[in-house]
């Protein structure tokens, strides 16, 4: 069977180490010309460590790891053998009919979304977030959007989460942050795209359908999204 992943981070590099141990045809595409190591420390709870210690990249661990999220990529990224890089989901979009599965683990802004013909998706949860570079007292702040973060931030983002009627179109599926980010800071996202990702390239091993897949994780994804959504300030 042939596979393209578009994206090499958590979610696109899990994916694919699944499906190239069984024995898949994986192109794996990045956009940027190497891998994205940036970010600060990303909570992974205990089904995202499970997934780590089900391909033997960690010992089994009880409760929440917070790892760099440059660490985790290197870790899925040094197992997971060849990546594209400096290709994007636009340079491929007339070539999805070649593979038998498209997976798009692009992140939350992914282009494999619009590419495919998903909706946008966005929720905004009410809260940004701002990042504060040349103050190294000033954590990340999460606030009420539009109102004064205070100080002088380098970059404030919406948190806004991804919900989908479906993540799945035909043979095209998005995984991760794609098709269902958590919102940044709410220390889910990592976790939901390790176990997406994981259960999915699974299930597409056993000859099971994307959509398939599909029902068994939403009540779960749901779930995490609700309680993201709890963890910003009231
Ligand atoms: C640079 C970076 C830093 C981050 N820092 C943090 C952090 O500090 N804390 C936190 O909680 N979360 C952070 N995140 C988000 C976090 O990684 C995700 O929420 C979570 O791990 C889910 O992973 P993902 O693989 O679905 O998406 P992502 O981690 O966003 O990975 C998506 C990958 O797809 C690639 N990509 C994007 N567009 C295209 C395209 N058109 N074609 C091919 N490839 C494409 C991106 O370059 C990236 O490598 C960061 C994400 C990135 C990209």
């Amino acid at each position: 069977m042939r596979a393209l992943v578009i994206g090499a981070g958590p979610a696109g590099l899990t994916a694919t180490l699944v499906l190239r141990r069984a024995g898949w045809y994986v192109r794996l595409v990045e956009e940027s010309p190497a891998l994205r190591t940036q970010g600060f420390s990303v909570p992974v709870h205990e089904r995202g460590s499970a997934v780590l210690s089900a391909l033997g990249l960690l010992p089994p661990v009880e409760g929440l790891v917070e790892m760099w999220r440059g660490d985790l990529v290197r870790l899925l990224a040094g197992e997971v053998g060849e990546i594209d890089f400096g290709v994007g989901a636009k340079d491929l979009a007339d070539r999805f009919g070649d593979y038998d599965v498209v997976l798009g683990a692009d992140g939350i802004d992914s282009p494999t979304r619009a590419l495919a013909g998903f909706p946008e998706g966005r929720r905004a949860t009410g809260f940004s977030l701002a990042l504060y570079r040349d103050d190294p007292a000033a954590g990340p702040r999460v606030f009420p959007t539009g109102e004064d973060p205070g100080g002088t931030p380098w970059r404030v983002d919406e948190i806004t989460q991804i919900e989908l009627p479906h993540w799945s179109r035909g043979h095209v599926m998005l995984i991760g942050d794609a098709a269902a980010a958590c919102g940044a800071a709410t220390g889910f996202s990592t976790t939901v795209a390790l176990v997406m990702a994981y259960q999915v390239a699974n299930a597409l091993v056993a000859g099971r359908t994307p959509r398939d897949v599909e029902a068994r994780l939403r009540p779960w994804v749901t779930e995490q999204q609700a309680a993201a959504r709890r963890r910003l300030p009231a």
